[in-house]
Order: structure tokens, then C-alpha cells, then sequence
């Protein structure tokens, strides 16, 4: 059971697209602390926020109603579909980030991390291929939660898909590469290939962060592609 304290911020709008939310997208505060970064998430004049704010002592603070549109996500892109703040509920996370001191995220945050989750999924029927980091949808500008997020925890909780698969009969040429990413829902694969392929490490392969096509990578890509694949397929026919 989430305990979960009123704090509204006033930044957000009407949803635009129907049937949403159907996506939850973690990110991690990157401020100096959970009080800067509250303030900056409820402060009309920065016009960023988020439905949810998890503090490091595993507090939940509910900014934004989950029916309305928080400004989170801001230029983005999954599975064909941009601008994923209609789509999606944001959860922050917080955590100094890559600028001011990355650390480790704490066992009661990511307790009340995946509580948090679990209530939001069952609630919205979120797909768990759905659940994504702010890192994959906006590959070329954001690294949040980041590599030291745990995600295969979340995914043994039924949050975003994982494989430890590391097998690989073949390496991947660059063109298969990007059709892989491609079926997992990455974009901006013209404009910056290393740079989402580093996105996928991050998220993927979080001691590996190679940036290279390299046969680990291709394995571990194969492997996911294949579970977004038969994912999807199955979204499809609910
Ligand atoms: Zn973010």
C-alpha cells in the first residue's frame, strides 16, 4: 500500500489523446536535492513537472492528477508515436544525476518506486513494454534514470521488458541494428545512431556502455528486440 502526500503543482494541461494514459515513463531529478527539485517541479515559471516525485527516503508526493497532462517528457519519441507527455504518467525520481553526483538509488525508493508502479499499471493497464525510461524516449538529450537504475528488479515485478540473454550466433550489421532498435520503439535513428545505441546500453546492457556495435551488444539487442516483438504482437490482439 502506496501512502501517497498531496503537494499540486500548477504545470499541466489537457491530455490530447484518448485512452492515455497507456505509458509510464521514470526519470531521476538531476538537482542538487529533493527540495530544489520540488520547487523547480511545482514553479509556474519553469514549466516542468510530473505526476509523481519519489524522495530518497521512499516518500511519494503526488504533483500532478493522473488524468491531466504534467510536462515531463518534453521532445520524445517510442514506438511511433512523439510528444509523450499525452500518452504518459511521469514518475521523478529523486536522485543528484549524472551533473551533480550520480549515486546508487536507495532500497525504500526503489521499494516505494515499484509499488508506485505496480498500482499505476494495474490501474491504467499499462503494458509493460510501455514503461520506459526518460533515456529512451529522448535518446539524444536525457540519460535519466541512468545506469545504475535497476531495471531488471522492476522487470521481475512485471515493469518493462528484460532479458539477461547475452548469446549471440551472429553480430549485427549497422542496418539490422537499426531495424532492431527500430521494433523496440527507439527513434532518432538518423539523426544520432551511436547515440541511441548508447541509450539502449544504458537501459539494456548498464555495464557495457561501449557506444559500439559490438557482438554483446547485438546479442543482448537481438534478444530484446525479440521480446518487444512478441510484446507487441499480443497488445495487439487483447
Ligand atoms: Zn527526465
Amino acid at each position: 500500500m502506496v501512502l501517497i502526500h498531496e503537494q499540486p503543482s500548477p504545470n499541466h494541461d489537457e491530455r490530447q489523446k484518448p485512452g492515455a494514459p497507456d505509458m509510464l515513463v521514470l526519470h531521476y531529478t538531476g538537482m542538487e536535492s529533493g527540495a530544489v527539485a520540488l520547487e523547480r517541479l511545482c514553479d509556474p515559471a519553469v514549466r516542468v513537472s510530473a505526476h509523481y516525485l519519489v524522495e530518497e527516503d521512499g516518500r511519494v508526493l503526488r504533483l500532478v492528477p493522473e488524468h491531466r497532462r504534467a510536462w515531463h517528457a518534453g521532445l520524445s519519441h517510442w514506438a511511433g508515436e512523439d510528444n509523450l507527455n499525452d500518452a504518459s504518467l511521469g514518475i521523478e525520481i529523486v536522485n543528484p544525476g549524472h551533473e551533480f553526483g550520480y549515486r546508487p538509488f536507495p532500497e525504500l525508493q526503489m521499494q516505494a518506486v515499484i509499488e508506485l508502479s505496480v498500482v499505476l499499471r494495474n490501474r491504467h493497464g499499462i503494458a509493460r513494454h510501455r514503461i520506459v525510461g526518460h533515456s529512451d524516449i529522448a535518446p539524444l538529450r536525457k540519460e535519466d534514470p541512468g545506469e545504475l537504475f535497476d531495471w531488471p528488479r522492476l522487470a521481475r515485478h512485471g515493469l518493462g521488458l528484460w532479458s539477461d540473454d547475452v548469446q549471440s550466433r551472429d553480430s549485427l550489421n549497422e542496418e539490422e541494428a537499426r531495424r532492431a532498435l527500430a521494433t523496440i520503439g527507439y527513434g532518432y535513428l538518423d539523426e544520432d545512431f551511436g547515440r541511441v545505441l548508447l541509450a539502449f546500453q544504458r537501459r539494456f546492457l548498464p555495464d557495457h556502455m561501449s557506444g559500439k556495435l559490438d557482438v554483446r551488444t547485438a546479442g543482448r539487442l537481438s534478444a530484446i528486440a525479440a521480446l518487444h516483438e512478441n510484446a507487441s504482437l499480443h497488445s495487439e490482439c487483447d
